[in-house]
This record gives C-alpha cells, sequence and structure tokens, in this order.
C-alpha cells in the first residue's frame, strides 16, 4: 500500500547503537538515522529474532498500526525496513519506561507533574478512541518519557481497530491500572491480589483504594471510570476534559 511504502526506510541510514532493552521479538537498540533532509534523529530500533514469514508478519504489524498514528503522545514511529534483518526505528525517549522513572524520580515528581503524566496518556487514549482503536495493553511499562514534562503511549503489539458495540466491552477496566500506577510509584494494581482473583473482586464490586497521593478529585474521577455498566463511564474525551479542570492549566505552562 501507499502507506507502507512512505514507511520503508534505508538500512543505510540507520546507524545501530547499544541495546537499550530486551524485546517481545528480539534486543531493542539506540542509534541514528539520517533523514532524508539529513537531519540526524536519536531512533531506537526494535529487531526481530526469528525470521520466519509469521513471526515477522505479527513483529511488524505493530509497524504497521503505528503508521496511521500521529499524536504528540503517542511513541512517533519513524520507519521499517522490511528486508531481513527487519527492523522497527522509532523517535527515542532517552528517559525510558515511565515505571522505572516513576521509582527513580518519586521524591521529585509533584501532584501536578503526574496529574499531567494522566492527562497526557488520556490525551492519547482520546486520540486512539477517534480512530476506533484499542491499545488493550496500557500500563507504565508501555508509556515512555521523552521530557519530564511529556509522556508518549506506546507498545501498540496488542491492539485493534473495533467497532463501537466491542469498544465498550474493552474499556472495561482499562484506565484503572495507568492511573493508579501513576500515583502509586508504577506498583501494580491489585498487587496484593493473585491474577484470577482480580476479576472476581471487581465482579464482587471491590475497587482500588485511593493511592495516597492521588489527589481526591481525580480519585471521584476514577471511581467513575470503574462503574460496573460500560455506558456508565465516561470516554476519554470528558476524561480529557475533567482532567483539564483539575490539572489546572496555570500550574502547567507547557500545555496548551
Ligand atoms: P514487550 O512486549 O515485552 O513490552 P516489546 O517488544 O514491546 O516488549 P519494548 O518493551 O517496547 O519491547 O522495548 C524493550 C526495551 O526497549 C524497553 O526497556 C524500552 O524501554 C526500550 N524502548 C523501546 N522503545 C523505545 C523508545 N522509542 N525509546 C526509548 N526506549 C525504548
Amino acid at each position: 500500500s501507499g502507506a507502507a511504502k512512505k514507511c520503508r526506510i534505508s538500512r543505510d541510514d540507520v546507524f545501530l547503537g547499544r541495546i537499550l532493552g530486551e524485546g517481545f521479538f528480539g534486543e531493542v537498540h539506540d542509534g541514528v538515522y539520517k533523514s532524508p533532509t539529513g537531519e540526524r534523529i536519536r531512533v531506537a530500533v526494535k529487531t526481530c529474532k526469528d525470521c520466519s514469514a509469521d513471526v515477522k508478519d505479527k513483529f511488524l504489524s505493530e509497524a504497521d498500526l503505528m503508521k496511521n498514528l500521529n499524536h504528540p503522545h503517542i511513541v512517533h514511529l519513524i520507519g521499517v525496513i522490511e528486508t531481513d534483518p527487519v527492523w522497527i526505528v522509532m523517535e527515542l525517549y532517552e528517559h525510558g519506561e515511565l515505571g522505572n522513572y516513576l521509582v527513580e524520580q518519586q521524591y521529585n515528581l509533584s501532584t501536578a507533574m503526574l496529574t499531567l503524566y494522566c492527562l497526557q496518556i488520556c490525551k492519547a487514549l482520546a486520540y486512539l478512541e477517534g480512530l476506533n482503536m484499542v491499545h488493550r495493553d496500557i500500563a507504565v511499562r508501555n508509556v515512555l518519557v521523552a521530557s519530564p514534562e511529556c509522556v508518549k503511549l506506546g507498545d501498540f503489539g496488542l491492539s485493534r481497530y473495533i467497532d463501537e458495540q466491542e469498544y465498550y466491552k474493552a474499556m472495561k477496566h482499562i484506565i484503572i491500572s495507568v492511573f493508579v500506577e501513576v500515583f502509586s510509584t508504577a506498583q501494580q494494581p491489585f498487587f496484593w491480589l493473585e491474577n484470577g482473583q482480580v476479576i472476581n473482586q471487581l465482579e464482587s464490586g471491590v475497587r482500588l483504594p485511593k493511592p495516597q497521593s492521588c489527589p481526591p478529585i481525580l480519585y471521584s474521577l476514577l471511581t467513575r471510570c470503574w462503574a460496573y455498566e460500560p455506558h456508565g463511564r465516561p470516554n476519554f474525551s470528558q476524561l480529557v476534559c475533567s482532567l483539564r479542570y483539575s490539572a489546572a492549566p496555570s500550574t502547567h505552562p507547557l500545555e496548551v
């Protein structure tokens, strides 16, 4: 397709650096990409260990989805190299995963900043909502920190386009984890329960307690997201509005 061609880049323009971490399909490296205009851009390069056609298709499906996304709080895809060894080249966010960042910076991050991260994640999700896309793996380990004032939602490996009916079913419980993780220094929600128990507890009406540092106004917003009936929950655009209000724009000169 035309979109696919647009994203194809030449391996000669990518300079591979050190290993950043281990992805599901293979190592992720940092590197530099020389753009057609000669600009040098720092990048993260996802590689794929297994070069069988099946695995490669799965690996590249994430990039296929990302090609159509363009949002200030979503990881930006630069291009793909579809010949072996296949590579996915993305913009580099040098502060790494939000989960780790929350732990490292726990004594430096204000409530206003944490609320700003939630707002930015919500903006990304409202954008996906407009495209009928569900992310299906929202967690602070899948959010990258571009700068201390800017986070980007990534890891679209499980994302799907779905119809409206399905959308409401899929929305169940998703937002609980990110917000609570952001205000609990990246601790996993319900870490005190076995996996199988979580659904039972939710079904019986149990909800997560308010993390200590979470402002009450934000927690009351969260409890609305946990309404048992999906139609009783706010959508992401409504959440963005409410969060903007509780994030008091005057404290965030960078937020527009
Ligand atoms: P999984 O599905 O297990 O999460 P994955 O294949 O999606 O794996 P990632 O978790 O996205 O791989 O990446 C592996 C490592 O590379 C992570 O530690 C992540 O922080 C880092 N990384 C990935 N993309 C970027 C990026 N654009 N900028 C900076 N670091 C990145």
